[in-house]
């Protein structure tokens, strides 16, 4: 049984999300202890605990420990069967991080699987659905697996509410890919999106994006939510190349005017349009999974954070994989191989 220290790297959630795909695709028992230790609610909240229960439903795991608050917890996987699936979190926790919990393993199930996912569809700090099907699933179906997703309902903090339905095909084995250079730019898009809002939130942050990237009229889109069960406001910004789309995302607040939601997504923006690497900050840790799964393949980063270096630990301990890091004058290239070499006992 491997243990894991959840404070390490990271030390958020993410520690026990990539810890159990991992597990599952490995076979591997693990245990992991001080579970989001420096987050002022330390512990298993909703999200992480329908991501445990996600989990366990889709390997028929042994699992010790996983209560809300809970800050350690055992998981002996089983083997993984694909089917139908649905898991509510009950909150507006995000149904894109527990997706990223049962993925990897569904995308070589000897069954397709559907799953269906209710919470929030749209949060901070973590993947909104948009990025998730524009810029994610069109990596991974590269990869063998066809998968498709769909917003049925959009979900934003605090109300939650929201559904989204994903298929999987899966393939008998992962292919890795190259993704090095984004190809010519196809198209960029910004949108503005509100739910039970007023439109002059969203003409607002539009103006702001029109006018810092000098983008046309016909590229920004005033979006009236409809059917969401509370209000929301999300900016989305789309970067679309020939071999990746980017999508930046900035989230409306209570006490944070337009104007400054659309800034922050507009500089993010900007430092990818201004950088040469494919892959921007999110995607990066969100392919190093598949990648390292698939035994090859390596893509060039706009750079690495602290999540990318909790994978790079994770993946040395449940694979035995290394990833070669050549860094260059405006990215880093990881280079992922088959496994071998030693298996740490802790990190
Ligand atoms: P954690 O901080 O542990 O909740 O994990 C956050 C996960 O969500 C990581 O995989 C991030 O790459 C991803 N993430 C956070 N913000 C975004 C965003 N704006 N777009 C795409 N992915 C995101």
């Amino acid at each position: 049984m491997l243990t894991i220290d959840g404070s390490q790297g990271e030390g958020g959630g993410q520690i026990l999300r990539s810890a159990l795909a991992l597990a599952i695709v490995t076979g591997t028992p693990f245990r992991v202890e001080n579970i989001r230790a420096g987050r002022k609610k330390p512990g298993l909240m909703r999200q992480h605990l329908t991501a445990v229960q996600a989990a366990e439903r889709i390997c028929s795991a042994r699992v010790e420990g996983a209560a809300i608050g809970s800050t350690a917890l055992t998981f002996a996987p089983g083997p993984v069967r694909g089917g139908d699936y649905s898991f509510s979190i009950g909150t507006a926790g995000s149904t894109t991080l527990v997706l990223q919990t049962i993925l990897l393993p569904l995308l070589t199930a000897r069954e397709p699987s559907r799953i269906v996912l209710e919470g929030g569809t749209h949060n901070p700090f973590a993947p909104p659905f948009d990025f998730l099907d524009k810029t994610y699933l069109p990596q991974i179906n590269r990869m063998g697996p066809t998968v498709r997703a769909a917003l049925e309902r959009p979900g934003f903090f605090p109300a939650g509410g929201g559904r989204i339905a994903v298929e999987i095909e899966p393939a008998a084995r992962l292919r890795g890919f190259d993704l090095l250079e984004r190809g010519a730019l196809l198209g960029r898009r910004a949108r503005a999106a509100v739910a039970h809002l007023p439109r002059h939130i969203a003409e607002r942050e539009l103006r702001v994006i029109g006018r810092k990237l000098n983008w046309p009229a016909e590229t920004l889109e005033v979006v009236e939510v409809a059917g969401a069960r509370g209000p929301g406001n999300v900016v989305t910004i789309e970067a679309a190349y020939e071999q990746v789309c980017e999508v930046f995302t900035g989230f409306g607040e209570v006490g944070r005017p337009a104007e400054a939601v659309a800034n922050i997504v507009v500089e993010e923006c900007r430092r990818y349009l201004k950088a040469t690497a494919p892959v921007g900050e999110h995607l990066t840790d969100q392919l190093m999974l598949p990648l390292a799964a698939a035994g090859g393949g390596s893509f060039r980063s706009t750079g690495l954070t602290r999540h990318a270096r909790t994978h790079v630990a994770l993946i040395h301990l449940f694979l035995g994989a290394t990833i070669e890091e050549t860094r260059d004058d405006d990215g880093v290239v990881l280079r992922f191989g088959s496994a071998g070499g030693v298996r740490s006992s802790a990190i």
